[in-house]
């Protein structure tokens, strides 16, 4: 009898920030910001990038089993998920997984923060519909680092695992490890896998999770060392810092140990890391400043070039990218020799191209969804295609895009409007639009954690500012309706015993 099994592959990727006014439709999950990929042939090109679906393969092949890819979605974040585009996916997914006959496992990417008209738990529904369908078989799950894990999911999946890494540098590396604990299920080298998962009761923002310095680092560390002191009997130990701004019942912070048949050490250790995480909380909070009170202090700062660091509306966590309310502060205040990019608007783009580089015209910046637009009288400096090769470390070397983009001038201020939605993430961006970031004194940006890696060695100072738009680094001030309470900081301080939140599945042992 062969041991060859037939293992269906697949994903769906939406972190989904509920806040947003980007409502995401099925066009937001095709080229360039996302795509429906379906089938090897369609999957192939993603397949050969770093992304879990990626590492699924190449392990389960490596293995001596069939890879059957059926169906990988993914897009840039930004709205709740409209009904209709949901269901186009998840249909397509799960279907598709289950029209392959004689299938023994299945492993599947999904992000964990995603949230759709309909379903506040879109990963859990889908494992659950697999696991209803197909009790046998055996299904791992990859999650991304900032997922909202739910109990159902927990409950349909044999194993999960969830990135290590922020910026994530794992994704091929996790979805091998799901493979190959899946493979060792199918073998009986491992018997049933037992979980616990602690939920742990806070919403943070994103500023200051990367995993390699901060508070991150010392909870993964540890978290890290148990995985190493019990490796003969645990089989992942994960920890989500979690989406604060998807508002789902299983949106926070939590912990997820597994373990090979053993229950009580899945809740042992599971509880030692979520107190770690617990005792570390505050140190993830940051400063951060009012628009009016950051302009001021970059244009009485004597070092540059300042940046003033606008998160609120980065598309990279569901903002539009469209609000011009710093670059209207900016040029009420007077700044000059300042740099203001880019501000998602392709109407101003469209006017750039009908007025005519070199001449002047009336434009309205940005606002459409975010804040209000800014009207003025700009000259046209420049218009681009706004492709340009990323030098940073995070996304060395690769073309990235800004779509079609122009540069206005008003007075000092040099503004960057893009065709795309898109932040502040490497200098190649300025310096293909022929400005050097070198030379001015104040920039300003949409930018995210991975920014800081590209301008390391520009920055002058770097101002936090808590400006408009739906990722506001105080989440206190968002209309929270179905995260699960009491949680941090939207119910003040509150005590924490992980017993309480701890959720301990037994596994299942899939046919052999
Ligand atoms: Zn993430």
């Amino acid at each position: 009898v062969s041991s060859t099994r037939w293992v269906g592959i697949g994903g769906f990727s939406h972190e989904t920030n509920s806040f947003s006014p980007w409502r995401t439709q099925v066009d937001d999950f095709s080229p360039p910001d996302g795509a429906i990929l379906r089938g090897r042939d369609e999957m192939g090109a993603r397949l050969a990038s770093d992304c879990p679906a990626a590492g699924f393969v190449a392990e389960i092949e490596h293995l001596g089993h069939e890879a059957v890819p059926v169906v990988d979605a993914y897009a840039t974040p930004s709205g709740t998920i409209a009904r209709d585009a949901y269901q186009l996916i998840s249909e397509k997914l799960v279907d598709g997984l289950l029209a392959i006959e004689d299938a023994s496992a299945f492993l599947v990417s999904l992000h964990g923060a995603a949230e759709a008209e309909g379903s506040d738990d879109p990963e859990g529904d889908i494992i659950s519909r697999l696991r209803a369908a197909r009790p046998d078989c055996a299904i791992g799950v990859v999650l991304d680092h900032h997922a909202g894990v739910s109990d159902a999911l927990v409950e349909a999946a044999d194993v999960i695992v969830g990135f290590k890494t922020e910026p994530h540098i794992d994704t091929a590396d996790c979805g091998a490890r799901a493979a190959n604990v899946v493979s060792r299920l199918l073998s009986g080298a491992i018997e049933r896998i037992d979980s616990c998962l602690i939920r742990v009761p806070i919403l943070l923002p994103p500023e200051n999770l990367r995993t390699t310095e901060g508070p991150l680092r010392t909870i993964m560390a540890v978290a890290q060392e148990l995985e190493q002191e019990y490796a003969d009997r645990v089989v992942d130990i994960s920890v989500f810092p979690g989406f604060a701004y998807s508002d789902k019942p299983a949106t926070s912070a939590s912990v997820l140990a597994q373990t090979n048949g053993d229950p009580e050490l899945a809740a042992q250790l599971a509880t030692k890391v979520a107190e770690t995480f617990w005792r570390h909380r505050r140190e993830f909070y940051v400063s951060v400043e009012s628009p009016r009170d950051a302009v001021t202090r970059a244009l009485a700062s004597t070092v540059t070039p300042v940046f003033l660091i606008d998160k609120a509306d980065h598309p990279g966590a569901g903002g539009v990218g469209d609000c011009s309310l710093l670059l209207r502060l900016l040029h009420k205040l007077g700044a000059t020799d300042t740099v203001v990019a880019p501000i998602h608007d392709p109407e101003s783009v469209a006017q750039a191209r009908a007025v005519g580089i070199g001449e002047s015209g009336r434009f309205r910046i940005g606002g459409r969804l975010t804040g209000e637009p800014y009207d003025v009288i700009a000259r046209v400096r420049l218009i681009a295609d706004g492709t340009f090769e990323a030098l940073g470390p995070v996304d060395h070397g690769a073309r990235l895009t800004t779509g079609k983009t122009a540069v206005l001038e008003l007075d000092g201020i040099e503004v960057v409007v893009c065709e795309a939605r898109a932040g502040l993430q490497d200098p190649e961006m300025l310096r293909r639009l022929g400005i050097e970031p070198t030379r001015k004194r104040i920039i300003a940006g949409k930018a995210l954690g991975t920014f800081r890696a590209a301008f390391e060695s520009i920055i002058g100072e770097a101002i936090m500012v808590d400006a408009q738009g739906p990722a506001p680094h105080d989440v206190t001030t968002l209309p929270f309706r179905h995260v699960r309470r009491p949680v941090e900081p939207l119910d003040g301080v509150l005590e924490f015993d992980p017993a309480t939140t701890s959720v301990i599945v037994r596994g299942r042992t899939p046919q052999r």
